[in-house]
């Protein structure tokens, strides 16, 4: 292991061009960086399996346990070519067509089959992250409306656009998604994100492709979209985990209003025992600055407190100047954050009707008890990630170590809240067991002499079934 102290809260960095190459990458795990990003917005395959094979190389040999996040694109909705851009100009009027065209500053093409069918006059067109806004006044052919300019601004090829007052037919997976879904599966990529996710249907969909491919690969649901937002409770019962993605969110819905989703998403993954990350725009004047704002290391800071398992960097990391420096300093605030109490002992009392009762009880009994005792750490034993995920829930001041025989597993974890993962494959008898993984910690110098520690296990062991046992040890 690379690392003695760790941040619970995970640091996940998109890798681009200024962060793909191995040297880099090293340092950032370093740093303290625990999940790559792969943005299947941008890039080509090509690109993305040299960050892949860089990442899987590092993890040999540091003995990483980094695990790679595709993030698929989803049904996003771009602008065409604009040349070398177009000024739109506040109040006055402009076409907006779905047919290829050449864009003008009297219209401007965008990419969407059901464009007329599905934006009715009064609606808004937002471009470019929202910074440009256009109002529809009428429909003027089958491919073809027209719009007032309400905000203006360069509009640039090929920029996104969203259309938050309008309800969309578009699939969840495009033809691009089922393509680069296909290259993550060959791959074996841990996590697979899904932007633009409306339902729960959205979700179970993918996890059958994926099922189909013969991966066990974990679905993120990004939420951005208002639909996802009043979907909330089903759309975290069937994902693995949630991606607040507050880019899209914040121009999909009033961006007031993004704080207090972040923190009810938050709270309802937490109680669901599902990992949740904040995204975008976290420490964004990074891209340019060796120094973050004052309002963005308070961000970091509240995502921490607000109790999320992982904070994301995105262009910061994929194309910024100082990919490391930006780690180094999220990591530290993460650290200092994570000193106060605030942070632990989150979650509920297991619910007795739930069929998972008894060993939900193991681990929130394990988390209570690590507390009393002030024990160094909560050692677990798992085969599904069900135990790592449920005792993370609980929030522990003490670590959380995690043995699997599932390579894949190991590295998804390592996106949990707190969760370290380490490899162990002998399962004799629980006291060799324990006796095992004890000198492995010792062996990482993760744990000393006189440590109080918690092991949760099932009994038997070699039946690698739901934690019914904990022991309390002390490190001789
Ligand atoms: P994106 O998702 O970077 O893929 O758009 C994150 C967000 O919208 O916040
Ligand atoms: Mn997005």
């Amino acid at each position: 292991m690379y690392k003695h102290e760790f941040n619970r809260t995970k640091i996940i960095s998109t890798i681009g061009p200024a962060s793909h190459d191995y040297e880099i990458l090293k340092e950032m795990v370093y740093c303290g960086m625990d999940v790559c990003r792969l943005n299947f917005s941008h890039g080509t395959h090509e690109d993305h399996l040299f960050a892949l094979r860089n990442i899987r190389k590092l993890n040999e040999e540091i003995n990483s346990n980094i695990c790679i996040l595709q993030d698929l694109q989803g049904p996003k909705l771009r602008v065409g070519d604009m040349g070398e851009g177009i000024e739109l100009i506040t109040d006055q009027l402009i076409k907006v067509t779905n047919t290829p065209i050449v864009s003008n500053s009297e219209i401007v093409h965008v990419i969407y089959e059901a464009l007329v069918e599905e934006v009715k006059p009064g609606e808004c067109i937002l471009l470019d992250d929202g910074n440009l806004e256009l109002k529809v006044i009428e429909k003027i052919d089958d491919h073809t409306l027209l719009a007032k300019i309400v905000n203006g601004g360069l509009l640039k090829s090929n920029k996104g656009f969203n259309l938050p007052q309008s309800k969309l037919s578009v699939p969840s997976l495009t033809e691009k998604d089922i393509t680069d879904l296909a290259f993550g599966i060959e791959h074996g990529v841990e996590w697979i994100g899904l932007s633009f996710v409306r339902s729960a249907k959205d979700i179970i969909e993918l996890k059958k492709r994926i099922k189909d491919g013969g991966s066990s690969a974990r679905v993120v649901a990004k939420i951005e979209k208002p639909e996802a937002v009043e979907n909330i409770e089903a759309i975290v019962e069937v994902a693995d985990a949630i991606m607040v993605a507050r880019g899209d969110l914040g121009v999909e819905i009033a961006q007031q209003k993004v704080p207090l989703i972040q923190k009810d998403i938050v709270d309802i993954c937490i109680k669901a025992a599902k990992p949740v990350i904040i995204a975008t725009q976290m420490m964004e004047s990074m891209i340019e600055n060796p120094r973050p704002t004052r309002a963005e290391v308070n961000d970091v800071a509240n995502a921490v407190l607000d109790g999320a398992d992982a904070v994301m960097l995105s262009a910061e990391t994929s194309i910024g100047k100082y990919p490391d420096k930006v780690v180094t300093i999220m990591s530290k605030i993460i650290d200092d954050v994570e000193q106060s109490r605030g942070v632990y002992y989150k979650g509920e009392r297991p619910n007795k009707e739930s069929s998972t009762f008894l060993s939900d009880e193991i681990c929130f009994t394990a988390v209570r008890m690590s507390d009393h005792i002030d024990a160094k750490c909560i050692i677990g034993m798992t085969t599904s990630g069900y135990s790592a995920m449920k005792i993370s829930s609980y929030r522990p001041r003490a670590h959380i170590f995690i043995f699997t025989h599932n390579h894949s597993l190991l590295n998804a974890l390592n996106l949990v809240w707190g969760v370290r993962g380490f490899y162990y494959d002998r399962y004799e008898s629980t006291d060799k067991t324990f006796a095992d993984v004890l000198e492995i910690l010792k062996l990482n110098k993760v744990v000393n002499h006189g440590d109080l520690i918690l092991h949760t296990a099932s009994m038997p062991i070699d039946k690698k079934s739901r934690a019914n046992t904990i022991k309390i040890s002390v490190v001789q």
